[in-house]
């Protein structure tokens, strides 16, 4: 067998790598309803991804919500190139470079300044833990260490590792680990507009749960150090959206009982759901918060954690123990933000928030025809993310769909029976229309 054929890779794959999120014998179990194909990739151009074989797919998912421009974007490549040649990677304690400070610089400046510092990492989940630690430490170095409780929502996905699980509240990544994780975390009522009564609306359901927010501040506030959210869309739970009222009380209910708002926007920030920050169609602004995913543009791990000045003056002081003393190897990857640096670049270049206004109106049109589809409820959108529910009682319905548009030309993976579509910001009207046709056709032969 050639190793340049797709079945070459997928046996030597299956033998030696094990892949996330992954039951790895549904790799192997081809026919069965639960089998789960393992596609290997041999390149990416634009919106695409091309096997072995010649077989290609269209990426409607970004790669797991981290493409904004695209696979081998020429503009980031360069940079890339040019940064490879100059510096690739210094320790960032006690050593600065131009990459990280002018990343921090332009961050902070998209806050509106309000978050003056950034932190580094290399993954989602270590920005939750660093945000997490920060706050905490915070309230013990201002003199309140019984602050030291947390609150997310109901749904809330803050990452895997074994902190950030403490903050996420999916019962498949969460169940089999409850032992190790720390139980200081309490879960609220998630503004999730599907909850919502009949005559409720999104707004009336947000304020239902900021309602139990502040009913849970009322008694406990003196010991909560911080509430983390995901702004407007959560995630993980099958892009449960919700309408920003809720982040708006939070924020009034935050200052009122002095608990820090961590908005975690590691899937929600640049552009998503249609400003640069989600949290920003609320007219708020966080404490702490996390990003990474798109912050690269879907080139390399990095996540960054922005908080405000007030809680970076408070680990000012002679004592070390005072200090954040937390650290990564990687931390601040001259590569990685110069990544960062290039995806900012393509914003501000190509004016790409009002570019992605139309695309979500296009996704919207190759959506619409589904509407009236008799088990499709819940048809929603908030920018660039769009996603439907399935009322189905198949329990290999998400696997069927992924394999039907898989078959169709498109990577398209739902959750659960929640189908979504997050393509890359340069995907053009015909590929919109061509996963609009994809979606159709494998939700067809998944409940054939
Ligand atoms: C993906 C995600 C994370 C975790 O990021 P990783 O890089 O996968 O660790 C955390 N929060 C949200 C909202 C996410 O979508």
């Amino acid at each position: 067998m050639s190793d340049s054929s797709n079945q070459a890779w997928l046996a030597r794959s299956q033998a030696a790598v094990w892949h996330p999120c992954t039951q790895m014998q549904h790799h192997a179990q081809t026919g069965s309803p639960a089998h789960l194909p393992l596609v290997p990739i041999a390149r990416g151009a634009g919106a695409w991804l091309y096997d072995f074989d010649g077989r290609r797919y269209l990426d409607g998912i970004s790669s797991w919500w981290t493409n904004l421009f695209g696979h081998a974007n020429p503009r980031i490549n360069a940079a890339l190139c040019d940064q490879l040649e100059t510096l690739e990677h210094v320790m960032l304690a006690g050593f600065t470079h131009r990459p990280v400070v002018e990343l921090s610089e332009r961050l902070s400046a998209l806050t509106g300044g309000a978050l003056g510092h950034a932190f580094y990492a290399s993954d989602g989940a270590s920005a939750t833990e660093i945000a997490l630690k920060m706050s905490f430490h915070y309230w013990r170095n201002v003199g309140r260490p019984e602050k030291a409780e947390f609150l997310c929502l109901a749904g809330s996905y803050h990452g895997e590792t074994v902190g950030a699980l403490a903050v996420t509240d999916v019962a498949i990544f969460k169940d089999a680990y409850a032992p190790l994780v720390r139980a200081a975390a309490h879960v609220l009522p998630s503004p999730d507009f599907r909850l919502g009564e009949p005559g409720e609306t999104p707004a009336d359901v947000a304020r239902r749960a900021a309602a139990a927010l502040a009913a849970h501040l009322e008694r406990r506030g003196d010991s909560i150090a911080a509430l983390i959210v995901e702004p407007l869309v959560q995630g993980a739970a099958g892009m449960a959206m919700y309408d920003p009222e809720y982040l708006r009380l939070a924020r009034q209910l935050c200052d009122q009982y002095e608990v820090h708002l961590i908005c975690d926007e590691i899937a929600v920030g640049c552009g998503r759901t249609g400003t640069f920050f989600a949290h920003e169609q609320a007219s708020i602004r966080p404490d702490l918060m996390c990003l990474s995913k798109g912050i690269s543009g879907g080139y390399l791990p990095l996540s960054v954690v922005l908080c405000s000045d007030t809680i970076y003056a408070a680990f000012l002081d002679d004592s070390v123990a005072r200090a954040f003393l937390h650290s990564h190897s990687y931390t601040g990857n001259p590569l990685a933000c110069r990544a960062a640096l290039a995806t900012l670049d393509i914003f501000e270049q190509d004016d790409v928030l009002a570019a992605n206004r139309l695309k979500a109106q296009q996704i919207a049109a190759a959506l619409a025809p589904l509407a009236g589809h008799p088990q499709v409820r819940h048809l929603r959108q908030r920018g660039m993310i769009a996603a439907f529910d399935v009322a189905t009682a198949d329990p290999h319905f998400s696997r069927r769909f992924y394999r039907a548009a898989l078959e169709h030309e498109a990577l398209l993976r739902p959750i659960g029976n929640t189908v979504y579509l997050m393509p890359p910001y340069i995907v053009s009207d015909d590929e919109i229309a061509h996963l609009g046709t994809a979606a159709r056709r494998a939700l067809e032969l998944a409940l054939a």
